[in-house]
């Protein structure tokens, strides 16, 4: 079979939810994909950041077969022998001392929310069945009811409704907004620290530590997504350290697992988290040894690896060179460590186009948000790939 016969047979059987680049993957390495015609490309978006670690590391690879032939799933009706030292090791490495697992980013943001409703009712003291939360507009939380619900882009809830009530979006970036939005029945603001699915959208400086301190003086959560940003995509292992803060729920996934499965979680304190009571919430595999073994290495291998260090340095060097295009169709070149979007004039005729230019130069890129190319490659990229990558990328964005 070749690419057309993969494609053919996808677009068949399959539902025409993702309208994906016609490269058909057969297997990856580090920061190398091959196609199933052999071909190589450097992977330029590591799966939306999942993929922080490079595919296929050895030593999570190893960690997954070997849990593998141990235990896979024991549901939580009993304990598992690996859950409990990824809580010890989420805690030693993040300061959280309170974690609820879940698999997808969707489902941990709806763990989060949850988390911040009960939180509101039973210890703020907001009427039952009232409050609000606050998000911003140009957001991404996933593609649930509940998650969409509070979403601006119009395509995203097109004929899904009626939606989840209780929430209230401001523009993102903007304090002003947040402090005059807040009242008395406020519960939680959830915020990107960089909106990433948005088109890679970097706030004021200093934008979370007002609202961080804003939503302090009201008592009104602070809950950042990180599912994207965490995990040392933007050169800190969060990238709400950039402005000192703890916020008071951190959400995580993608890289969470390397890539190799789906784990999620929610990092928070036993003030709030402590909410849940048994029978509460609940997953079939959130929380299964198999995950967990998984994003134990994972972070072991983030930390024993500098792969937060790699990418602050590496982003950089990327982020300057890339500065230094001089094409008629770039708008603004923006970025913070390895998380680097460059976002195109109107005019340029759409990311798309670029997109699959690239990928006839090798490098895998996706469009976000239709002007914006988003470099996400996975952190275990060398200065000499970034410099084999950097003329085919700079080819492209001369072109007509
Ligand atoms: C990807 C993403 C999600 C959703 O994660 P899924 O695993 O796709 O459900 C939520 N929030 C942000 C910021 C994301 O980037």
């Amino acid at each position: 079979m070749q690419t057309k016969d993969f494609i053919e047979l996808e677009e068949k059987y399959g539902a025409h939810n993702y309208n994906p680049l016609d490269v058909v993957i057969e297997k990856g390495k580090g920061v190398w994909l091959y196609d199933v015609e052999g071909n190589k490309y450097l992977d330029c978006l590591a799966a939306y950041s999942a993929v922080n670690q490079g595919h296929c590391h050895p030593r999570i690879i190893n960690a997954l077969k070997t849990q593998a032939e141990r235990v896979t799933l024991t549901s939580r009706a009993f304990r598992n022998d690996q859950l409990p030292f990824l809580y010890k090791e989420l805690y030693e490495l993040t300061g959280y001392d309170m974690i609820l697992p879940m698999n997808s980013g969707a489902e941990a943001v709806e763990t989060a929310l949850k988390a911040a409703r009960k939180w509101g009712h039973k210890i703020k003291g907001i009427k039952a069945d009232s409050g609000d939360i606050i998000a911003c507009r140009n957001n991404f939380a996933g593609r649930t009811i509940t998650t969409i619900s509070f979403s601006t882009e119009e395509q995203y809830k097109d004929g899904f409704g009626p939606f989840t009530k209780g929430f209230k979006v401001i523009p993102f970036g903007d304090t002003e907004a947040l402090e005059k939005v807040i009242n008395k029945d406020t519960i939680a603001f959830l915020v990107e620290p960089i909106q990433g699915e948005g088109g890679v959208i970097i706030p004021p400086e200093g934008y979370l530590k007002k609202c961080f301190d804003i939503c302090k003086r009201n008592k009104v959560l602070f809950i950042t997504d990180e599912i994207q940003t965490g995990l040392g995509r933007t050169g800190k292992l969060f990238a709400h350290q950039y402005d000192n803060i703890k916020p008071d729920m951190v959400i995580i996934g993608k890289a969470l697992s390397g890539g190799c499965y789906p784990v999620s979680a929610v990092l928070s304190s036993k003030e709030i988290l402590g909410v849940f009571n048994p029978g509460d919430h609940g997953s079939t595999f959130g929380g299964n040894p198999l995950g967990a073994a998984v994003a134990r290495e994972s972070l072991r291998v983030l930390i024993e690896e500098n792969l937060i260090e790699n990418s602050r340095i590496s982003g950089e060097y990327f982020l300057n060179k890339l500065k230094e295009i001089k094409s008629r169709h770039i708008k603004e070149v923006r970025g913070r460590g390895l998380f680097i979007g460059i976002e195109l004039f109107p005019e340029a005729g759409g990311a798309r186009r670029f997109c699959k230019s690239l990928m006839q130069n090798r490098i895998l890129c996706k469009e976000t948000h239709d002007n914006v190319i988003r470099i996400a490659p996975p952190l275990v990229i060398t200065k000499a790939e970034i410099d084999e990558a950097f003329p085919k990328i700079k080819e492209v964005l001369l072109m007509d």
